[in-house]
């Protein structure tokens, strides 16, 4: 059964009363609890657990350790391409806003790489607007083969493709697919895209299955927040990756957490997310999913990812430039959005030493999968 069948049996508003309806008793039997019903999962997510939110982390941080010990791995983001056809209305790349568009050549795109594994990375994630006619499925398989021998694990963050698409991905050698479903709110999602291939929910909301039907070594989702109540969106993006972790046991799910940074274009949140809510949401996706990947990007200050940490993370970007070309050069203020926290990778490795984890560059390799 696809995502979208199991998507469209859900009312959201029924769910949004389900999790406000539930009390302190639920939160306890969710705290006890080994593995966790959805019910629980709603529990936890609840304003009733707000009071529990000590015990939560207790909780997370245990889960956490017992599955993944002290290691986080590292990642850095190369944006290959700015170009988009889509008018996502809280992106800097919206096709409507006057920022200097770029496609970088596969030159470039080596040379941006290779400063990356100067720095010591070997886990890569590219990433492009969607823009058929610049950066289409040929070009970014090119991509791929020319950065590839350069690290160990490739991500992608692109358009949605068909399996097919994803097939040759996986052929050229990407280990990884990200796609957020930016809101799990049909009415929303149709006024937040107002034009462009973008705008067909259902075709976005089934992406990660194609991935994993194509045979992806690992599939991430998540909710863009502060687009809407992050409860409800919190339980749909469980649900997502819930379903994904059953239907390709193959594939490791990852969750990711991006909230709402200030972009070219001007967008305010729309539901604003607290750290506190941040915290609350990363612990219950944490117990739900003790063996998802769980990533935070450096949308976050140093201070809080720091503080985050323990609480279930897997995986930090650092370094991070959200321009095209934006590691070899000076860029132009055409990033994406504006990242938080500054540090380089070496001073996040050494803030993770210093807080007892190791940093791991490398977790795979592909001899061993055969
Ligand atoms: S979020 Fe992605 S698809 Fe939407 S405007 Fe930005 S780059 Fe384009």
């Amino acid at each position: 059964m696809s995502f979208l069948e199991i998507f469209n049996g859900y009312d959201r508003a029924e769910v949004a009363r389900d999790i406000a309806a539930c009390g302190a008793a639920d939160v306890q039997r969710a705290l006890a609890a080994e593995h966790l019903r959805l019910g629980d999962f709603m529990a936890l997510l609840s304003p009733a657990a707000q009071a529990y939110l000590e015990p939560l982390a207790q909780k997370a941080h245990r889960v956490t350790q017992r599955r993944f010990g002290k290691t986080i791995q590292m990642f850095a983001p190369l944006y290959v391409s700015n170009e988009c056809s889509n008018g996502c209305l809280y992106c800097g790349f919206n096709a409507a806003n006057k920022v200097a568009r770029r496609t970088l050549s596969l030159d470039e795109v080596e040379a941006e790489a290779r400063i990356l594994r100067q720095r010591g990375f070997r886990h890569v994630q590219l990433l492009t607007g969607e823009a058929p006619r610049a950066v289409n499925v040929d070009y970014l398989e090119k991509v791929v083969r020319r950065v590839r021998p350069l690290f160990s694990a490739i991500s992608i963050e692109v358009f949605p493709m068909d399996e097919a698409g994803y097939r040759k991905m996986v052929a050229a050698g990407v280990d990884n697919l990200t796609v957020y479903q930016e809101t799990y709110d049909r009415q929303l999602y149709d006024r937040l895209h107002p034009f462009g291939r973008k705008k067909d929910f259902d075709w976005r909301l089934t992406t990660p299955d194609r991935g994993g039907a194509a045979g992806l070594r690992s599939i991430g989702v998540g909710a863009l927040l502060g687009l809407s109540d992050w409860r409800t969106e919190g339980f749909f993006v469980g649900l997502h990756a819930r379903h994904l972790a059953r239907s390709w046991w193959r594939s490791r799910v990852n969750v990711s957490f991006p909230r709402l940074r200030p972009a070219d274009g001007g967008f305010q949140p729309l539901a604003p997310v607290s750290d506190r809510a941040l915290v609350q949401l990363l612990c219950a996706l944490r117990l739900l999913m003790p063996d998802a990947g769980l990533v935070l990007s450096t949308r976050e200050s140093a201070a809080l990812r720091d503080s985050l940490l323990p609480l279930g993370i897997t995986q930090l970007s650092a370094g991070s430039s959200t321009a095209p070309g934006g590691y070899g050069h000076e860029h132009d203020g055409s990033e994406q959005f504006a990242i938080s926290d500054e540090r380089d990778a070496e001073q996040v490795c050494a803030m993770l030493r210093a807080s007892g984890y190791e940093p791991v560059w490398k977790d795979w390799d592909s001899a061993f999968q055969n």
